[in-house]
């Protein structure tokens, strides 16, 4: 019987697959961030997500050679596991992204009930979404990581109540997120260093939301794989 749950194994295989796609675009975060802003996001991010990588393994047994489909570690429950990945990126993302990722998975961690399904995910989301938002200030609009996080919120909920499964959901979300990383591009920055350019921040892709879209769509392609349909993109 397949649960349909954001199960400890499930983030854990999350985390792992946001990692690797934070890894394989690390020089596309860079670029984009070299264009408005300081150059760094790529590096930031690889630094903190291998930082996180690391906190996995050492939560107990269950690292990346384990077989069959237990995973998560040590770790009691998939909001424990993301407590930690909140508290790790804190740690170790400077700039303006490492507070705001690390806050968002820290009350995502928290808000997510066990073997959350679709709409309990939808609320973790919104709360790390609103942490964001909280920390930041940014509002939808403003050419920053909230421009694909509230898309993909709402794309999840929408999913969540239509029936979907968290796998479909997910992918809804995924899509979602990237839809709104390129809707990014002709906005002028109102946030971050990007508003310091002014108008000149208009024309480029911002590089929060863009890896935003990245770990969204992780959890979509872990859910996918999961649920053993292949992943489409
Ligand atoms: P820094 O800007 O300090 O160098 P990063 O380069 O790691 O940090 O991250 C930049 C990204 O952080 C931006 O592209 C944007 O998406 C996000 N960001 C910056 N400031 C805010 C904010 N106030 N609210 C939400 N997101 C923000
Ligand atoms: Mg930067």
């Amino acid at each position: 019987m397949t649960h349909d749950t954001l199960d400890t194994a499930l983030a854990e295989a999350w985390i792992r697959a946001a990692a690797a796609a934070v890894g394989r675009a690390e020089e596309q975060l860079t670029a984009l961030d070299a264009a408005i802003g300081d150059g760094d996001h790529g590096s930031n991010l690889r630094r903190g997500f291998t930082a996180v990588l690391t906190a996995l393994d050492d939560a107990g047994p269950g690292g990346p050679d384990r077989s069959g489909d237990e995973g998560g570690g040590g770790f009691d429950s998939a909001g424990a596991l993301l407590r930690t990945v909140g508290s790790t990126l804190l740690a170790k993302v400077g700039g303006a992204s490492g507070p705001l990722y690390g806050q968002a998975f820290r009350v995502a961690g928290a808000e997510l009930p066990p073997d959350a399904g679709p709409a309990a995910c939808a609320d973790a989301l919104a709360a790390g979404l609103a942490a964001v938002r909280a920390l930041g200030g940014a509002e939808p609009g403003d050419k920053t990581m909230v421009d694909a996080l509230a898309p993909a919120v709402d794309a999840l909920r929408s999913a969540a109540e239509a029936g979907a499964t968290l796998a479909g959901a997910a992918a809804a979300a995924a899509d979602a997120a990237e839809q709104g990383a390129r809707a990014t591009t002709p906005l002028q920055a109102r946030r971050g260093r990007a508003s310091y350019l002014g108008p000149r921040s208009v024309g480029h892709q911002d590089p929060g939301a863009t890896s935003a879209a990245l770990i969204v769509r992780a959890l979509a392609d872990a859910a996918a794989r999961r649920a053993g349909s292949p992943v489409q993109h």
